[in-house]
C-alpha cells in the first residue's frame, strides 16, 4: 500500500497535522516512538498562545493532564547578581507525556498509527520509503509525501535539508519532593555556566531542575550551576529520581526556519519553530501543523504546497524573530540587571 502522507512524530505538531488532514480522506500513516520509557524532556507549561491554538479548534484539556501546583508567576533568579524578581505568567502546568497522549487520542481512526522508530527515509522515483524499527522488527512504508514532525533531531531535516541552526543541550533532573510549602516556578540565569536559561518547577510529587546549556561542557556546567543554585536557595536537589536530555534549537535568523520542498515538509520544532528566548514551542508546533494541514486539505500540487506553506508561516517566523530581540534584553547580563534592579514589570511582593 502506498500512503498519501507519512508523518514522522506525533508530538503537538504531528498530531495536530494528522488530526486535521484526516478530514481530507487521504491515506495517512503516523510513526512515533514516544512511550513511558522515552518521553520528551519538557517543562510542560502551556503558554497562552498554545491555549489560544487549542481554543481555535474548540478543544479543552482533561483534568488528568494538569498537575499541581498551577502557577501565577515566574520567580526569576540571577545567580551572578544574586537578584530575585517575580513576573506574572499565565501558563498551565501539565504532565507533558499525558498531554501528548491526549493529542494523539484526538486523531481519527482512519489515520494509521505505528509505534516505532524511523531509522531511514529515502526518496526514489517520487516516492518516499520510510524504514521503521518496531519491536525488534524492521518494516518499510511508502508514501507520496513525508512530514517531518520529529522535533529537534529530525531525521527528515537531516536527510533532505540543511541543519546548521544553533542547538543547546537541554538537561533535566527530577527529584521526589513532597514538601509543597514552597512550590514555585523559577527561571534561572547564570552567565558563568550558560548563555541560556534554566528552570525549576514542581509537578505533583516531583521537583524538576533543568536548563539549556552550550553543547561544549554541558554536563559539567549543569553540575556547577546546580550546586550554585542549591546553595543560593538552600534547596536539596541531590536525590535524583530520573535524568533526561535532548537537543533544542535556538533559531537566530530567518533562514534557520526550514519549511520544506519536493514532497518533504517540516512542522514544529523540526522546522525550527521554537522561541529562542523562552523555548516555548508548543504553540508554534500547533500553528505550523494546522497551517500545513489546511494547505494539504486544499491541494495535492507539490509546488503550491511549497509556496503556500512558506508564505503562510511568514507571520510565525516574524513573531519568533521578535523573540530574538527579546532574548537580547533578557540574556545580556547588563540589561537584565537594569530591568531587575529597577523592578521593571515585576510584581511587588507582599510579606517579603
Ligand atoms: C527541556 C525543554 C523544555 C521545554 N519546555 C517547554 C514548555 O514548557 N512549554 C512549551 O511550549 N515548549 C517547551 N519546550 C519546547 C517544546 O517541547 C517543543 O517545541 C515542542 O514539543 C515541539 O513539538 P513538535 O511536535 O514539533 O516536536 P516534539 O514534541 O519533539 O515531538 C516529536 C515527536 O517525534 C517523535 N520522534 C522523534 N524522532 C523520531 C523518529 N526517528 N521516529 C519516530 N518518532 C520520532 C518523538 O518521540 C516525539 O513524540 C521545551 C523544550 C525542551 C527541550
Amino acid at each position: 500500500m502506498i500512503y498519501d502522507i507519512i508523518v514522522i512524530g506525533a508530538g503537538p505538531a504531528g498530531s495536530t497535522f494528522a488530526r486535521e488532514t484526516a478530514k481530507s480522506k487521504k491515506k495517512i500513516l503516523v510513526i512515533d516512538n514516544e512511550d513511558k520509557s522515552n518521553q520528551k524532556p519538557c517543562g510542560g507549561l502551556l503558554a497562552p498562545d498554545a491555549q489560544k491554538e487549542l481554543a481555535h479548534y474548540d478543544l479543552v484539556l482533561p483534568s488528568n493532564v494538569l498537575v499541581s501546583p498551577q502557577i501565577f508567576s515566574v520567580k526569576t533568579i540571577d545567580l551572578n547578581f544574586k537578584l530575585i524578581r517575580h513576573y506574572q505568567r499565565y501558563y498551565l502546568n501539565m504532565d507533558r507525556y499525558l498531554f501528548d497522549k491526549y493529542l494523539v487520542s484526538l486523531i481519527p481512526n482512519n489515520v494509521n498509527i505505528v509505534n516505532g522508530r524511523c531509522i531511514d527515509v529515502v526518496k526514489d522515483n517520487d516516492l518516499f520509503t520510510v524504514t521503521v524499527s518496531c519491536k525488534n522488527k524492521v518494516k518499510k512504508y511508502k508514501s507520496k509525501f513525508i512530514i517531518g514532525a520529529d522535533g529537534c533531531s529530525s531525521i527528515v531535516r537531516k536527510k533532505f535539508f540543511k541543519d546548521n541552526t544553533m542547538k543547546y543541550i537541554a538537561i533535566q533532573e527530577w527529584y521526589k519532593c513532597n514538601d509543597k510549602s514552597n512550590s514555585f516556578y523559577s527561571c534561572i540565569f547564570d552567565r558563568k555556566t550558560s548563555s541560556s536559561c534554566s528552570w525549576l518547577i514542581h509537578k505533583n510529587e516531583y521537583l524538576i531542575y533543568g536548563g539549556a546549556f552550550d553543547i561544549k561542557n554541558a554536563k559539567e556546567n549543569f553540575e556547577i550551576q546546580k550546586s550554585k543554585l542549591s546553595k543560593f536557595l538552600n534547596l536539596n536537589i541531590s536525590n535524583v529520581y530520573k535524568k533526561e536530555a535532548c537537543l533544542v534549537y535556538r533559531p537566530r535568523h530567518f533562514f534557520d526556519f526550514v519549511t520544506g520542498k519536493n514532497g518533504a515538509y517540516l512542522i514544529g520544532e523540526a522546522a525550527g519553530f521554537i522561541s529562542p528566548s523562552s523555548f516555548e514551542g508548543i504553540s508554534s508546533a500547533f500553528k505550523s501543523g494546522s497551517i500545513l494541514a489546511d494547505i494539504f486539505n486544499k491541494t495535492n500540487d507539490d509546488k503550491k504546497i511549497k509556496r503556500f506553506y512558506k508564505k503562510k508561516t511568514c507571520v510565525l517566523k516574524i513573531k519568533l524573530m521578535f523573540k530574538v530581540l527579546k532574548r537580547w534584553f533578557m540574556y545580556t547580563p547588563f540589561t537584565r540587571f537594569i530591568i531587575m534592579k529597577l523592578n521593571i514589570m515585576s510584581i511587588k511582593m507582599k510579606n517579603k
